[in-house]
């Protein structure tokens, strides 16, 4: 069973099994019939957790769209009947009860012929990004426990914990044959195998948000497993994540060297001076891991160092222009940072980063590769997911806002923030290295992470709408940006 063993020894973070706090995030993903429903409703109920079935929605609008005459393909007219429904789930020991308008559509929404529809229903960008937004409402009034396609890796890419439940194909095709016929319903074995393929197929290839194992889930494979044998392991693998996710105990500082010790000191101030916000400042005891932060400014790297100030030790990996001139050549030198070339797979570079993760060294790595416009993080480049397959080290999502030049924020011009999530941990390597190359595998990590910023970008708009300052400043550097990153990285063949 692929499920992580605890290691204490781990430096970057695992603590000891505790109560399961009420805001934990559960996600779980897999194919039609891969047991999700009746793994996620357990689940909940062991946790005291809510249970959320998101492709009851997806099959709720199927239904509506059928009994309104509304073509499957036709979005538009999808959008409007959803946008103007009540759309409500309640989960109950039996299956999530479905109302649409106040009517309970329950059983109508489990036949053959919502199925044969739902995955057209479900592949329209626009219906995703709405049932997406009420998904994530959801889960951030309350902790739940939450099954679909795309929930680890597109509704919550910070879960608490992810699940990835697959089956071959006859023991799902098996499943759902038993759930018709319980039912009630008369339905041949062959025609629910090409039906549960063809919807696997569709989920999958989609471009909208498309069925994938996410990079940070434990995958398992339940084909021959009993239900309680199901059910053991996926507790047993949320309870590891969870224990992972909690903060490591402070007090390694001893190590800071005589320079970090003064630049910290001196970023230190300037962050207290300049208002800076530090959230999730419980995530900074690090050791060993990858600080990826999203790129707006040269003020980046001094902001980070304030918000770590006095922690631990970081050693930063920088294009090697900034080691041209000063003041930046005498900065960066001044603390052991390692130099790369952008436009080419630097190996020098790589092998250095990993051997100062080795020793336990914190490095801090900008995936986007270079500044990106303010408020639209992303893309995030290979280099990022390589260096994390190479390593096997933790990756830690950390979102700037406010650092922009040549006025950086911390007034009512924008906040000043540096907020850190818990390390992102490559649970499902063996089962995705069988399947992806090591640069499609990188694309995967990279769609992580931009997905993890945008949703970073949302709660710190939350916590403080973008102001106008902002917005004119991104519009100011986005055409400087753009025509930097051809020159960057056009014409070259990506990392
Ligand atoms: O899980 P269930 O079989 O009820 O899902 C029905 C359909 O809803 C899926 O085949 C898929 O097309 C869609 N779906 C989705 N994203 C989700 C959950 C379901 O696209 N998060």
């Amino acid at each position: 069973m692929p499920v992580p063993d605890l290691d204490e020894s781990d430096p970057c973070g695992p603590q000891s099994y505790g109560p399961v706090p009420p805001d934990t995030v559960v996600a779980i993903d897999g194919p039609a019939g891969s047991g999700k429903s009746t793994t996620a409703r357990a689940l909940a109920d062991r946790l005291d957790l809510l249970y959320v079935d998101s492709g009851a929605m997806y099959r709720a609008l199927t239904w509506a769209a059928a009994a309104a005459g509304v073509d499957p393909h036709d979005e538009a007219s999808l959008l409007r009947l959803l946008d103007g429904a009540d759309l409500t789930l309640q989960s109950s020991r039996g299956e999530t009860a479905v109302f649409w308008n106040g009517r309970d559509i329950s059983a109508a929404v489990r036949t053959p012929e919502i199925e044969a529809d739902v995955s057209a229903v479900s592949a329209h960008a626009s219906v995703r990004e709405r049932m997406v937004a009420r998904q994530r409402a959801m889960g951030r009034r309350q902790g739940v426990v939450m099954e679909g396609r795309d929930i680890g890796t597109v509704v919550f890419p910070l879960a608490s914990a992810k699940i990835y439940l697959d089956a071959t194909l006859e023991a799902r095709a098996e499943r759902r044959l038993r759930q018709h016929r319980r039912r009630g319903l008369t339905v041949d074995r062959g025609e629910v195998l090409r039906e549960v393929e063809a919807r696997d197929r569709r989920d999958s290839e989609r471009t909208a948000s498309p069925l994938r194992i996410p990079p940070d889930a434990v995958v398992i494979d339940n084909s021959t497993l009993t239900l309680d044998d199901q059910l053991e392991a996926t507790e047993a693998a949320v309870r590891r994540l969870l224990a992972y996710r909690r903060p490591a105990a402070a007090g390694r500082d001893g190590e800071l060297s005589l320079r970090y010790r003064i630049a910290f000191a001196v970023f230190g101030s300037v962050g207290r001076f300049t208002g800076l916000r530090v959230i999730g400042r419980e995530h900074a005891n690090l050791h060993g891991c990858i600080l990826a932060p999203n790129h707006v400014s040269n003020w980046d790297p001094p902001a980070l160092g304030a918000a770590l100030s006095g922690k631990n030790h970081i050693r930063a990996i920088a294009k090697e222009e900034l080691f041209r001139l000063p003041p930046s050549a005498m900065l960066y030198r001044f603390l052991y940072a390692i130099p790369i070339k952008r436009n080419i797979y630097d190996t020098a570079a790589f092998d250095r980063a990993a051997q100062v993760l080795a020793e336990g060294q914190n490095l801090l790595f900008f995936p986007e590769g270079m500044r990106r416009v303010y408020g639209e993080p992303g893309p995030v480049r290979n280099g990022l997911g390589l260096l994390m397959q190479r390593t096997g080290a933790p990756a830690v999502p950390i979102f700037l806002r406010g650092t922009l030049a040549p006025q950086p924020g911390g007034g009512p011009r924008a906040p000043l923030e540096v907020s850190l999530a818990p390390p992102i941990r490559l649970h499902a390597l063996p089962v995705l290295g069988r399947r992806l190359e090591p640069r499609a595998l990188s694309r995967e990590i990279g769609r992580l992470f931009e997905a993890i910023y945008r949703e970073m970008q949302e709660r710190s708009a939350e916590r403080h709408p973008f102001t106008d300052w902002e917005r004119e400043a991104a519009e100011r550097v986005r055409a400087a940006i753009e025509r930097k990153e051809a020159r960057t990285f056009h014409n070259r063949r990506p990392l």
